[in-house]
């Protein structure tokens, strides 16, 4: 297996992303203290993530609410406007969604699209004016990524990705313990997310996807090995399987198992996939492990840890804010502030830049290098 140079260019910029004291804690910018104002978001795209998970938690934000709505289906728009109090000057088509910069109540745009469409939708929210909010993974293609960041940078409004783990107590809590050095220095990672997936969905139609379990699942455990050891990888090499007779897997991946070796020595070994139930990860360090298993979900993630060779179970109490209100807030917090958001477009694009490496990886069946 052959090792080339590969110049990928994951920036120091991004290595700089670092966390600020207190990451257990909610990520909170600083506001002024009579601030009462909300920043006004228009959703794009009303399926299952959009309307079951971030519609009906802006009613627990402090500073964001939901001003604007944007679908291709009329009776959508009808539906949940009436649901959510968005008037019809406020719901728009595709065709129409332009128009948004005429609208002074929407300061920034959630995209909740397929994949493929993240980019286009964000650089036009970013040309109307808007600030935007982008669900992972950013993008199809490093080269998308760079666009996005390059028409938000151009308007002057801010870029951030959903990485909502960022926002949720436990995970917040394990990149202090493992950044800390609490089972001492970090040796190993371990990640691993992956679900059955149905039949019969764009995820699996690689033009409106991008790629497979990588692309949409795969990331969870590439997003944390890189906030876990705050380092960025300088070599990773990757093994996919996929059964191709499976109609689920006619243009997408399965199965990929992937390593990252990081600059400090830590090897991260990872795992994502389209066929198996998992989500968990693992620090280990020279004194034991901090484990966060279930990871990832929506609610209902267990921590434990083994130290000097006891193992304990470790229980948070209820946030003030779920991970759905801290994601909206934080991005409202930086456009009141100022402040740079902790997942910016810079945080998307490194990791679109690793899974097109791991893919690079795995076709070609050889190590790949990244550059600083
Ligand atoms: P979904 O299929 O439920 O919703 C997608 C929406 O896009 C639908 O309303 C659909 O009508 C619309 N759409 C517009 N143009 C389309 C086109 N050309 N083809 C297909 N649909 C089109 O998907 P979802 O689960 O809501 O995922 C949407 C995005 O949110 C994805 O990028 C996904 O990765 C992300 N997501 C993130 C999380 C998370 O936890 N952060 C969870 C689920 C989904």
């Amino acid at each position: 297996m052959g090792t080339r140079r590969e110049v990928l260019g994951i920036g120091a910029k991004v290595a700089a992303l670092g966390l600020a004291p207190g990451l257990a804690g909610q990520a909170h910018a600083a506001l002024p203290r009579d601030s009462g104002r909300k920043i006004g978001y228009a959703v794009v795209g009303l399926g299952y993530y959009a309307t079951r998970q971030i519609m009906p938690n802006f009613a627990g934000c402090e500073h964001s609410r939901l001003v604007a709505l944007v679908s291709g289906t009329p009776a959508k728009l009808e539906q949940y406007g009436a649901q959510y109090g968005i008037p019809a000057s406020h719901r728009y088509s595709y065709d129409q969604f332009d128009a948004i910069r005429d609208n002074p109540d929407i300061d920034a745009v959630y995209v909740v699209l397929p994949n493929s469409l993240h980019a286009e939708y964000s650089i036009r929210a970013a040309q109307a004016g808007k600030h935007v909010l982008c669900e992972k993974p950013m993008a199809t293609s490093v080269a998308e990524c760079q666009a996005m960041i390059a028409a938000s940078r151009k308007a002057g409004k801010k870029l951030m990705i959903g990485y909502r783990s960022r926002f949720e107590p436990y995970n917040r809590l394990a990149i202090e313990l493992a950044r800390g050095g609490h089972v001492g220095p970090t040796r190993l990672v371990t990640a691993e997310h992956g679900f059955p997936i149905k039949p019969d969905q764009w995820r699996l139609d690689k033009a409106l996807s991008g790629g497979g379990s990588m692309m949409d699942i795969g990331i969870y455990s590439l997003n944390a090995a890189r906030y876990l050891t705050g380092e960025e990888p300088v070599e990773v090499s990757a093994v996919e399987s996929t059964d191709r007779s499976d109609p689920r897997f006619r243009t997408v991946e399965d199965r990929v198992s992937f390593v990252l070796r990081f600059p400090s020595g830590v090897q991260a070994n990872c795992i994502s996939s389209y066929s198996s139930a998992h989500n968990g990860y693992r620090v280990i360090g020279t004194q034991g492990w901090i484990a966060l298993e279930p990871a990832t979900p929506y609610t209902g993630q267990a921590m434990t840890i083994r130290k000097d060779n006891v193992t304990t179970p470790r229980t948070l109490p209820e946030p003030a804010r779920n991970q759905f209100v801290g994601q909206l807030d934080h991005l409202a917090e930086c456009v009141l502030t100022g402040a740079t958001p902790i997942v910016p477009g810079e945080e998307g694009l490194a990791d679109m830049r690793l899974i097109e490496a791991i893919y690079r990886s795995a076709a070609e069946r050889r190590h790949v290098e990244l550059k600083a």
